[in-house]
């Protein structure tokens, strides 16, 4: 039952290795970014609250996150194991998931910043199946549409030079503590997310065999 953390800072790929990760390990993922994206669209009271936050590049307040991912964890595939994706994103959030389920495992991107920045502005994302292309390093088949089930793919508000910058200090600031927190428990792998995602994959599946 493995309940595994990927951290890094946004840009660092792990939207995507988190969707081909969870499908090999048979677990969701559950990433708080996309619920949140689901509550926007859905126009909800806390979608529209939180919207404010996501545009703005800033953390959504602890309280609707932490709704929202309750909400998530009690559903019954969730009693498989997790991949967390973008949760936590600062200590009292890696408090209350110590509350709510043990994590077994937290695997750090390690990526320079040179590169998120290239890589957020570069990103389409399809706001169906949550598949992100890169129009320079992993283009769709066919421009402007997903591969996977042909939806007209957009760019994330967030992306946004503005709102990247904002993004990166608050990672800075708030959820890059989370490495020392996570290594002082001995939880905390950190793994190269630079090169393909092909590349990161394998090492990916290199930290984690054997191991979760
Ligand atoms: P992500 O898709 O993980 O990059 O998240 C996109 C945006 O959603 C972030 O910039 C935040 O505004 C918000 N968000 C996602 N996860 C969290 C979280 N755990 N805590 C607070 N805000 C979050």
């Amino acid at each position: 039952m493995p309940r595994i953390v990927l951290l890094g800072p946004p840009g660092a790929g792990k939207g995507t290795q988190a969707q081909w990760l969870a499908k090999d390990l048979g677990v969701p993922h559950i990433s708080t970014g996309d619920l949140l994206r689901e509550s926007v669209r859905a126009q909800t009271s806390l979608g529209d609250e939180a919207n404010v936050y996501i545009r703005a590049g800033r953390l959504v307040p602890d309280d609707l996150v932490l709704r929202i991912l309750r909400d998530r964890l009690s559903r019954p595939d969730a009693a498989k194991g997790c991949l967390f994706d973008g949760y936590p994103r600062n200590v009292a959030q890696a408090d209350e998931l110590d509350r709510l389920t043990p994590i077994d495992r937290v695997i750090a991107f390690d990526i320079p910043e040179n590169v998120l920045v290239e890589r957020l502005t570069q990103r389409w994302t399809c706001p169906k199946c949550g598949t992100s292309y890169n129009l320079v390093t992993r283009p769709p088949k066919a421009p402007g549409v997903c591969d996977r089930d042909g939806t007209t793919l957009t760019q994330r508000a967030d992306d946004a030079p503005a709102a990247v910058r904002t993004r990166l200090t608050v990672y800075h600031e708030q959820t890059a503590p989370l490495l020392e927190h996570y290594r002082r428990l001995g939880r905390l792998t950190p793994i190269d997310a630079s090169g393909t995602p092909e590349q990161v994959a394998q090492r990916l599946r290199t930290a984690l065999e054997g191991r979760t």
